[in-house]
């Protein structure tokens, strides 16, 4: 079975389950890294419940990754559902299986908003305050994409 990752012209080189849908990219821009932002080739599929992502120099090498994790994931699943959770720095209702580490969504119940100040990633800063300069620092660094320090080794 063979599937084209969306938004490429590339087959996956792993057997993903139909319905567990799979895109990625090659040039990938990643906020937020030690040394600001950089580009990345990377794999994204989207498990019932979770998010799991891979990063690396090439797409495959950032498929591996994102396999890798994906068996770990199902690993735990065939012991038993997932859990117990740990919510760590989410108040959304998302949290970490304790078993497996992965992030998913919807395993609390989400806590009020004014539960403690906490720093707001850029992403929600983009798409939940749609704070203008933070809106600014992702089109600039989207516009300037090619000359951003290539990354996605480390991960
Ligand atoms: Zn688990």
């Amino acid at each position: 079975m063979t599937r084209i990752i969306k938004n490429t012209t590339t087959t996956a080189q792993h057997d993903w389950p139909e319905d567990v849908f799979i895109q990625g990219g090659e040039h990938g821009v990643v906020f937020g890294g030690p040394d600001g932002a950089y580009q990345t080739a990377f794999f994204e599929a989207f498990p019932t419940g979770t998010f799991l992502r891979g990063e690396g120099s090439t797409l495959a090498e950032a498929e591996d990754k994102c396999w890798t994790q994906y068996q770990t994931f199902t690993a735990c699943d065939g012991k038993g559902p997932h859990g117990p959770f740990e919510r760590r720095n989410y108040t959304n209702g998302a949290g970490f299986c304790t078993r497996c580490g992965i992030w998913m969504s919807k395993v609390f119940e989400p806590l009020p908003e004014d539960s403690g100040p906490r720093s707001r990633r850029l992403v929600e800063r983009v798409f939940v305050d749609q704070d203008p300069e933070a809106i600014g620092e992702v089109i600039n660094a989207v516009a300037h994409a090619s000359e951003l320090p290539r990354g996605g080794s480390g991960k």
